[in-house]
């Protein structure tokens, strides 16, 4: 029920010059779901992500979270409201310390909220705690995408926008990524929207999902249903 969706997303334009790379798409996330976008290379994925985050701009419809109208909202309102965006390719800072990095996520925040959260993402990543003098550069792909969400988590988000979390990463690591995205889930009750070319990883843990086509929206479902769906199997899932 539209009432209850904590993303709105109601024909929305966008795109680069007169290239249109968005042609009305309309979808929603709810509270506390995980919802998955798939679809090929430059099928939009990216560029829909960043219009939700505010560094896309758009030239028609509407984005509305958490009740309010964000369309033209600034990057740095849409984060006070609770929108966190985990960027492709993650772009921490090597050289600070990983916990300089989680607590950068935190930069609009004040007070003892940030030393809780704190804690709680390194009960969420072990590994970062023991490392967390360290330069983050030297982390590996897997870790520093641990990081990367663990940074978002540190803006207190209600809704965690992820982009390829899955890319450059060893099948193992895949499946350690998206168990996190489910933990956070059950056990934080953050909401997550995350789009992906890795469709299998990325429809088995969401509740629902939406399938792009060159900037529309073709398929959506339960990600049991679009597991189940032969268009989504000939074309995404190999099968
Ligand atoms: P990928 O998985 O490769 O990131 P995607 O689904 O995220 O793909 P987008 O990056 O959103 O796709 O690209 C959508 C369309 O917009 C494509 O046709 C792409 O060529 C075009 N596009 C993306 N970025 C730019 C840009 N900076 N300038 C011009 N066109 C762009």
């Amino acid at each position: 029920r539209s009432d209850e969706a904590l993303l709105q997303i109601n024909a929305l334009r966008s795109g680069y010059g007169r290239i249109e790379a968005l042609h009305g798409v309309s979808m929603e996330v709810n509270r506390g779901e995980i919802v998955a976008l798939v679809g090929s290379n430059g099928a939009g994925k990216t560029t829909l992500l960043r219009a939700v985050s505010g560094v896309q701009p758009v030239s028609g419809g509407a984005i509305v979270f958490d009740g309010h109208d964000v369309t033209n909202a600034q990057p740095h309102a849409r984060v006070k409201r609770g929108i966190a965006q985990v960027p492709e390719g993650r772009q921490i800072f090597s050289p600070l310390s990983i916990e300089d990095n989680l607590r950068l996520g935190a930069y609009l925040r004040k007070g003892s909220e940030i030393d809780r959260d704190l804690d709680m993402v390194y009960d969420l990543f072990p590994v970062l705690k023991e490392r967390r003098r360290n330069p983050a550069g030297g982390l590996s792909g897997g870790q520093q995408q641990m990081l990367a969400i663990g940074r978002a988590l540190m803006s207190g988000p209600k809704l965690l926008l992820l982009d390829e979390p899955s890319m450059g990463l060893a099948p193992i690591l895949v499946d350690q990524v998206f168990q996190i995205v489910e933990k956070l889930r059950d056990e934080s009750g953050v909401t997550v929207f995350l789009v992906e070319q890795n469709a299998f990883a990325a429809l088995s843990i969401a509740d629902r999902g939406y399938v792009i086509e060159t900037g529309e929206i073709s398929i959506s479902g339960t990600g049991r249903e679009l597991l189940d769906d032969e268009r989504v199997r000939e074309a995404y899932l190999g099968v």
